[in-house]
């Protein structure tokens, strides 16, 4: 153990099991740890680091506008900012954008929108948020508390109140859920990442949709992991035939710098007015200026190529030895192994492969741009880890 692991252990908060690795370097999929030795990236940084690490374009657009000017606050205009919440717009055709720094700021916001919308324009006064059982939307008290898992919740208490849960797939619960007139909002995430890899299906889809377009209750759907290309599409909602009010961004979409965005449409984009919401780093311009490199990189074509990979990932997987299934979407996938994911992670990181969990599967997230030859040589590594007989 070098001096790295004993400090961090000494010295950080104990909130993470970490991996007996320490990162110095890399280069796109491509990480190198202390003693040098390399390892090919399947879960870029959980879903953050879209074009891969050290980046040409990204670095560029970054440094070009830290020379100019690296943040100023919401109080002034800058040029980074405004793009990026016009290119996010055209992408989904939401009407406006708030821009935080994470993923439960996004959801926040969202939460804090719907609220508004809730008291503004029907009238009630107790708003409540259907969210899914299993579902994961931060680790704030709020967004914990919309959350549905209990075990989240235990330590914490009291959370905010005004969430319900409902079981995914169960159309009943969700009329039942609907029947509460202070019902404000659904959210839900299109694959459920932290959750195990699970995506909604399209029937289920359809059925949160109809529901909300019935009862006038707002529709947010959280694609913190889903979103920026990661599903094959720009958003996995897209793909789902969804129409949100509301949609929530970060992972992706800062390509390795902290960016929250919470998407407004037409329903709710004038809910805000200035004072209702804020936050000072939200829309940095240099953190904006890397992701608009991110965002205008997520082409039609592009976007096939993800769709591709995706593909090779599954096809080489599925039926392997001691690989029970897979589960996800694009380029997020979840494999049931019948070894403990925990050791096959163990195998695969010390055969220079690094991989993730959801729940009690192995889960990869690997950069969006990864060449063909890397992954297929990280599937192999993955495959002999996974067989019982390796
Ligand atoms: C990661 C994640 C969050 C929380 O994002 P942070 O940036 O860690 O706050 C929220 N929702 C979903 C679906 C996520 O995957």
């Amino acid at each position: 153990m070098s001096e790295i692991t004993v400090r961090s252990d000494t010295y950080l908060a104990n909130t993470y099991a970490h991996f007996p690795v320490e990162i110095v370097s890399g280069k796109g999929s491509l990480l190198y740890d202390e003693s040098g030795k390399e390892y090919i990236d399947l879960g870029s940084g959980i879903a953050v680091n879209s074009f891969g690490v050290a980046d040409e374009a990204w670095m560029q657009a970054v440094t070009a506008q830290l020379g100019k000017v690296a943040h100023t606050s919401n109080l002034y205009y800058t040029e980074p900012c405004g793009r990026l919440a016009e290119m996010l717009c055209e992408r989904s055709g939401m009407k406006k954008v708030f821009f935080g720094n994470s993923g439960a700021e996004a959801n926040e916001c969202a939460i804090k929108a719907a609220r508004k919308y809730a008291s503004d324009v029907r009238n009630i006064g107790m708003p409540v948020i259907a969210t899914l059982k299993n579902s994961f939307h931060g680790r704030t008290i709020t967004t914990l508390a919309a959350t549905g898992q209990e075990h989240y919740h235990e330590m914490f208490q009291p959370l905010t109140s005004g969430f319900v849960h409902v079981t995914p797939g169960n159309v009943e619960e969700l009329y039942e859920a609907a029947r509460n007139n202070q019902l404000a909002a659904i959210m839900v995430e299109c694959v459920q990442g932290e959750g195990g890899v699970i995506p909604l299906s399209q029937e289920y889809a359809q059925a949160i949709q109809k529901v909300c377009h019935d009862s006038n209750i707002l529709l947010i759907v959280d694609e913190v992991q889903t979103g920026i290309g990661r599903s094959g599409k720009f958003f996995a909602y897209q793909k789902l035939g969804m129409e949100p009010d509301i949609v929530t961004t970060a992972k992706g979409l800062g390509g390795g710098l902290p960016i929250g965005a919470c998407l407004l449409g037409e329903k709710v984009k004038g809910v805000f007015h200035p004072g209702d919401h804020g936050s000072t780093f939200g829309g940095n311009p240099a953190v904006a200026a890397g992701a608009i490199s991110v965002v205008e990189r997520l082409t039609e074509d592009f976007l096939a190529g993800v769709e591709r990979r995706s593909q090779m990932i599954w096809q080489t997987l599925s039926g392997k030895p001691g690989i029970r299934g897979v589960s996800g979407m694009g380029l997020m996938v979840g494999i049931d192994t019948e070894k403990p994911a925990p050791q096959v992670l163990a195998r695969a990181r010390e055969n220079g492969v690094l991989c993730l969990t959801a729940k009690s599967r192995v889960r990869l997230l690997p950069a969006l741009n990864i060449p063909d030859e890397l992954l297929m040589r990280a599937l192999e590594v993955l495959c002999d880890a996974a067989d019982p007989n390796s």
